[in-house]
């Protein structure tokens, strides 16, 4: 008998190449804005000056000073800029790092965001936020934070160099893994991220052997965005947990370090949720479905030269001991396997040293 409960979010999404420059400023004037903030890194900078010039006098405030995870001080000094100026709405322009800044903002101003992403990190469609504190990361929900339009435009992933692109698209992958057996995983949230797979394990090689191939960005930034969807209703499992203790603790990567551990975490789930883990090895398609999932997973990683190994991306093989403590502090309750000691040292050691998990025939619980 099939029983779930599925509460689809608001927010409009326009996805087509060149909608950055051709629908930006009907969707500013659909919102009714006249002020509006313009967060973006510095390396953004220029590309987001020229997508707001059709905007003019509209523009009321520019805010640069972005940085990874957001650190409090940050959002702290986004939010005087976006009181001073009197906007009334956020457009951001990049990766998670900036929509999370712009969420910040929008935290304690309610302000209306218009999110054009330039990576794969999903962030535009969830109502997840996040800042740190003295290292420490605090995450939250709420739908002030959520963006009402995303505008997603292929070309603007074009200058995103293979190193970074292959571990961004992996990062998505790792949202439509875990939303199969998340807390909130329900039909539809699968059914998304079962195409959102699909769409990222086709795009993305031909994203990064040919940064201009439209197709391949297009299909990678479709699949990215069905990642971010079902990533903001079904919730995040062992893995994004793994990764969020790693991030903190050890400073490391955030999308090569998704990038690396979800085949292990896929691996230690594999033998509980065989039937699941078929459905995700399908959606990756012919020549990586064979030996299961967490195997087609790792060599779809290194089909596109991403990382594979821990050892490889800044962690220490002396701070594995910690990491499993650490880790056992936040292990979810309501992983599909039983998370114990053993398992999480097992998808340490092996996303450390980077081994190719065992094809699904010779695993058992
Ligand atoms: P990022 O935003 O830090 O960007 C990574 C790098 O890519 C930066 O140096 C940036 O300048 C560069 N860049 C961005 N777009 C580019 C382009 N088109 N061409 C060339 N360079 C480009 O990293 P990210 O991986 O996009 O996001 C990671 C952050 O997002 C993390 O803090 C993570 O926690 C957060 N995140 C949040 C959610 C959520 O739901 N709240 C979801 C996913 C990720």
């Amino acid at each position: 008998m099939r029983s779930f409960i599925y509460e689809s979010l608001p927010g409009r999404v326009v996805f087509e190449p060149g909608a950055s420059r051709t629908r930006l400023t009907g969707e500013v004037e659909q919102l009714g804005a006249e002020r509006v903030l313009l967060i973006v890194t510095e390396h953004e900078k220029g590309l987001a000056e020229e997508l707001s010039a059709p905007l003019e006098n509209r523009v009321v405030g520019l805010f640069t000073e972005v940085r990874p995870h957001v650190p409090v001080e940050v959002a702290e000094k986004a939010r005087e800029l976006a009181e001073e100026v009197g906007a009334d709405l956020l457009l951001c322009v990049g990766g998670g790092s900036t929509t999370g800044t712009a969420k910040a903002i929008a935290l304690k101003t309610a302000l209306p965001i218009i999110a054009v992403p330039t990576t794969y990190a999903g962030s535009e469609m969830t109502p997840v936020w996040g800042m740190t504190e003295a290292h420490r990361k605090t995450t939250g929900n709420s739908r002030d934070v959520l963006p009402k339009v995303v505008v997603y435009d292929p070309e603007l992933t074009f200058s995103l160099p293979p190193f970074i692109t292959g571990p961004s698209a992996m990062n998505a992958m790792a949202h439509c893994v875990e939303a199969f057996y998340a807390p909130g995983a329900n039909p539809i949230t699968s059914l998304v991220a079962e195409e959102g797979i699909g769409a990222i394990a086709r795009g993305v090689p031909a994203a990064v052997e040919d940064p201009e191939d439209l197709e391949g960005r297009s299909e990678t930034l479709y699949g990215a965005y069905l990642a971010g969807a079902a990533f903001a209703v079904a919730g995040s499992g062992i893995h994004h947990k793994i990764c969020h203790v790693l991030g903190g603790a050890y400073d490391l990567p955030h999308a090569d370090m998704h990038t690396v551990v979800l085949p292990h975490a896929v691996a230690f789930n594999e033998p509980a949720i065989p039937k699941t883990m078929d459905r995700v090895a399908r959606a990756l398609g012919e020549g990586l479905a064979t030996e299961g999932a967490a195997a087609g997973l790792y060599d779809l990683a290194g089909r596109i030269g991403a990382p594979t190994a821990l050892k490889d991306i800044g962690m220490k093989e002396e701070d594995l001991d910690e990491a499993v403590v650490l880790v056992m502090e936040k292990a979810p309750e309501d992983n599909p396997r039983p998370v114990n000691e053993v398992g999480v040292r097992g998808i340490l050691e092996s996303a450390f040293w980077g081994k190719r998990p065992a094809p699904v025939s010779q695993k058992s619980l």
